[in-house]
């Protein structure tokens, strides 16, 4: 008797999802399976990271830590010295060339899969995911009208749209305003003045590649709460850290504050033995799951009130080149950072004036630009989303968001937690909003372990429950 075959189906084909899929390639099942991979963009295995862009954007990451194979820690090095042969581990590549390495490897996982495992690529726009109570637990509902069963169901949505800032509603639609510069980039004029909300890698992407198109002729205002700019990355070798740190961290971990004070000491004890900063960083990083998951929640919040920002700005580093610019514009005064918050924007004639309060101060300063671009980053929390996927998994309960607003709740293996409490068996989420449990998990590098940990239990036969119970 021929068997039906087993029907995975993962919603969204960026980097989680086409690396899932890659890796369910290349493991053995018991019966047929059919990895489904459903992409509303035109290309699969790109994502709005790795996307083709006019401008060359570089990665954040240096080469010869981007494989997404653990396996082949230099996979994507020897793919980029294929088309660059003279690319070294520590040079900053284009990011559109990551995203081909995305799309060979999936096709290279595709070529190699034994018969009875396929995979069907479709372009679509997936709306909305209901369970079915029949023999496929799940129907997946696209907005063209098409209908998809699923044995088990992958969400791999990727990074959400920018929240909506408080002042903007009498811009949106306006020319002078770019809501979103992933999915809408700017289009800059010589002689133009913008303001940049945020002052991050986005707004680093945002300025360089504007000064490029409108050569140099463009005056750009960043604006942050703080006026961070991250730093640089720097060739530094990760040797791990030394002795107990990683006992004194975890011992630390129930205290926002107490965990502080032991990175600032762990950032000493390697600066004193000739080491670099970034190194006690590395560390801190790799231990983060474990330590957010020991921190209780009302430290939780303290440290996102108060610490979130320090820690971002220098774990999120720029190449070296990227600083090596953006500091070449301020020194030019085509560059301005600014400390502060915005009070209000108001559209007049060709522009836009916006009020802002310098930080500590009660001073009102106001600018006159021609261009407002909001790159504050990913609106993480599902409840303020407009996505009708994400909607139809809230409005159903299949899917529960954290209480901090930083994502889903998730179980083991990114197993959704529904509104209840339960953890499903067949529908999983991978990607940024991990961070609600693991606090670090958007670098390709922590997402890459998600995937090949999620594809192996979805290979491996078990008679499982329909939910396993999860504490609250
Ligand atoms: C601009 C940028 C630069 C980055 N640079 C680096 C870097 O240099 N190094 C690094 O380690 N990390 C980097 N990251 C972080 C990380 O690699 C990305 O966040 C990663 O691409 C996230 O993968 P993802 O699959 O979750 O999301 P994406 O890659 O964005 O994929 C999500 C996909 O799902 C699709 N989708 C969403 N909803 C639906 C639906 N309902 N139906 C069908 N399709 C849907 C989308 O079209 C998209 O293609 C960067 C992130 C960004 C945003």
């Amino acid at each position: 008797m021929t068997q039906l075959p087993r029907t995975i189906v993962i919603v969204g084909a960026g980097f989680s999802g086409a690396v899932v899929a890659a890796n369910l390639l290349r493991l053995s099942y018991w019966r047929p399976v059919h990895v489904v991979l459903v992409e509303r963009a035109r290309r699969m295995a790109r994502g709005a990271a790795y996307a083709e862009t006019p401008h060359p954007y570089l990665l954040n990451v240096p080469a010869g830590r981007m494989s997404v194979n653990s396996r082949a820690p230099l996979e994507f090095l020897k793919f980029a010295q294929q088309r660059l042969p003279t690319t070294t581990a520590e040079d900053f590549l284009p990011r559109s060339l990551y995203g081909e390495y995305l799309e060979s490897s999936l096709l290279d996982a595709e070529l190699s899969s034994p018969s009875h495992v396929r995979l069907v690529r479709m372009q679509g726009d997936v709306r909305s995911i209901e369970r079915t109570g029949g023999t496929s637990p799940f129907r997946l509902q696209l907005d063209d009208g098409r209908t998809l069963t699923a044995d088990d169901v992958v969400l791999a949505l990727g990074n959400p749209p920018p929240g909506r800032l408080p002042g903007t509603e009498a811009l949106l639609g306006s020319p002078r305003y770019v809501e979103d510069p992933w999915s809408s980039p700017p289009q800059l004029q010589a002689g133009e003045t913008m303001l940049v909300i945020g002052t991050g890698l986005s707004m680093a992407d945002t300025v360089i590649a504007g000064t490029d198109t409108a050569q140099d002729k463009v005056v750009f205002h960043a604006i942050s709460r703080h006026g961070l700019v991250p730093p640089s990355q720097t060739a530094f070798r990760h040797a791990g850290c030394e002795g107990d740190s990683s006992a004194l961290l975890r011992a630390a971990s129930f205290s926002a504050r107490r965990l502080v004070r032991s990175v600032r000491e762990l950032t000493e004890d390697v600066q004193r033995r000739g080491g670099d900063w970034r190194e006690a960083v590395t560390c801190v990083r790799n231990l983060a799951p474990a330590l957010w998951q020991r921190l209780p929640t009302r430290e939780r919040r303290r440290f996102l009130r108060h610490v979130r920002p320090y820690w971002d700005i220098h774990r999120h580093r720029l190449p070296q080149q990227t600083l090596a610019k953006l500091e070449q514009l301020r020194r030019q005064d085509s560059l301005h950072v600014h400390a502060g918050r915005i009070v209000s924007f108001e559209l007049v004639g060709a522009g836009v004036r916006v009020s802002w309060r310098p930080r500590g101060t009660d001073e009102v300063r106001t600018l006159l630009v021609n261009r407002v671009i909001n790159c504050t980053g990913a609106d993480y929390n599902p409840t303020r989303s407009r996505d009708p996927l994400m909607r139809s998994l809230l409005t159903q309960g299949l899917a529960a968001p954290d209480g901090l607003g930083l994502g889903l709740r998730t179980g083991t293996h990114g197993a959704l937690i529904d509104s209840r409490g339960r953890a499903a068996n067949n529908l999983y989420y991978i990607g940024p909003m991990l961070r609600a449990d693991h606090w670090e998990c958007t670098a390709a590098q922590e997402l890459r372990g998600h995937a090949e940990r999620l594809a192996h239990h979805l290979a491996t036969p078990a008679v499982k429950p329909m939910f396993a119970v999860q504490r609250a």
